[in-house]
């Protein structure tokens, strides 16, 4: 804690402690920026920017395979620990403009990294100037911050976090030298938290490079023994399987758009692309039968009768009855009639218009890998 002694005369108000906002994901970097900002006894706040893309709180909380996993929004989580108030944001609006037309381009997968830094510290800025006016609106001093934070390390990211990259961020995104990494603060300029004196220099980090020791380390230190894991990365535009069915979603539709319900379908069921004009999306367990059954009133679907099975979204029209037949046979190959002579289910209009149907189940060998988008 930072305990420089001040002076205060008679009628004088005291100087008012320095505030930081911190970019707050979740993991443990951003964790660890604010617990270093803490240890200088700096006021923080922190801001989590929900894109729609986020890994945690959706299909952990949907899949019976992953119910082990804490269903937690690992942000508000971290704030709880660092005893800080959060603050959560939807953007998943205008972030489609990032996801779409990134100007640094995509990194290995459909990650626009760098354009999302940008962004996500160019929207804390225009937060910190709100805060700054409403705080001199009302006159209050100490409701405003004085800088951001965020966890970033150089070299941790193969496209965002790099030497280069790190002044283009605090530029672009307009937080100039408000900007500040407590991780790896040493091996940049020192920043205007730092050349004022609101922060110690010497108590910052030079954190570099992939290895995630000299984290653990420093959350040793501060004696934090449990945190979201690193691995998996904090959202799905990095999963690749994820980003082939963004892919082919945009291929299909024949332009790059999506909305909060593509993106977060994409997350769920098997997705089976037969013809370019229709997609099967597949439950493939009792918790995503469960979910897409909300999606029921938006697309047709087709629901097994005769035997347990999936529920199954078609994301397009077929040309034909004999079309839907044959779809309706490659759905009942993942039911519990796969095995039958004949199967029964339902093909409905998304107004609750149904038929019956009757199929042989497809075999196996006939469903070809390609189909199935972004792997089985
Ligand atoms: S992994 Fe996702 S959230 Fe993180 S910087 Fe890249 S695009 Fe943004």
């Amino acid at each position: 804690m930072n305990t420089e002694q001040v002076e205060i005369r008679p009628g004088e108000t005291p100087p008012r402690r320095r505030r930081a906002l911190a970019l707050v994901s979740g993991g443990l970097d951003s964790m660890l920026a604010v617990k270093v900002m803490q240890a200088q006894g700096i006021e923080v706040e922190g801001v989590n920017f929900y894109t729609g893309f986020c890994v945690e709180g959706h299909t952990h909380a949907i899949r019976e395979r992953d119910r082990k996993k804490p269903k937690r929004n690992n942000a508000l989580w971290v704030a709880e620990q660092l005893g800080i108030k959060l603050h959560i944001i939807d953007i998943s609006e205008e972030y489609k403009n990032v996801v779409l037309y990134p100007q640094y381009g995509y990194g290995a997968h459909m990650n626009p990294c760098l354009d999302c830094k940008i962004f996500m510290v160019n929207k804390a800025t225009l937060m910190l100037r709100q805060a700054e006016d409403l705080a001199e609106q009302c006159a209050a001093d100490g409701d405003g911050f004085d800088f951001i934070i965020t966890g970033e390390v150089i070299g941790q990211r193969p496209k965002s976090q790099l030497k280069w990259t790190m002044p283009l961020i605090a530029r672009e995104s307009g937080a100039e030298d408000r900007l500040l990494r407590p991780l790896c603060a040493k091996n940049l300029p020192p920043t205007l938290p730092e050349r004022e004196g609101w922060v110690d220099r010497e108590q910052l980090h030079s954190i570099t490079g992939r290895s995630r020791a000299p984290q653990m380390a420093l959350a040793k230190a501060f004696g934090l023994e449990e945190y979201a894991q690193p691995a998996g990365g904090c959202c799905f535009l990095t999963d690749e399987s994820y980003s082939k069915k963004l892919g082919d979603l945009w291929q299909a539709r024949k332009r790059k758009d999506y909305d909060l319900d593509d993106i977060l379908l994409l997350k769920i069921g098997r997705h089976l692309r037969p013809r370019p004009h229709f997609k099967l999306i597949i439950s493939r367990e009792a918790g995503e039968t469960e979910f897409l059954q909300g999606y029921r009133y938006q697309f047709s679907s087709f629901e097994m009768v005769s035997h347990g099975g999936p529920l199954t979204l078609i994301d397009g029209e077929f040309e034909s009855e004999e079309e839907a037949l044959w779809a309706a046979s490659i759905v009942a190959r993942f039911s519990q009639g796969r095995e039958a002579e004949e199967v029964t289910m339902t093909w409905q209009a998304p107004k609750g218009v149904g038929k019956l149907l009757k199929v042989k189940p497809m075999p196996a060998d006939d469903i070809p890998k390609e189909w199935h988008v972004g792997g089985t």
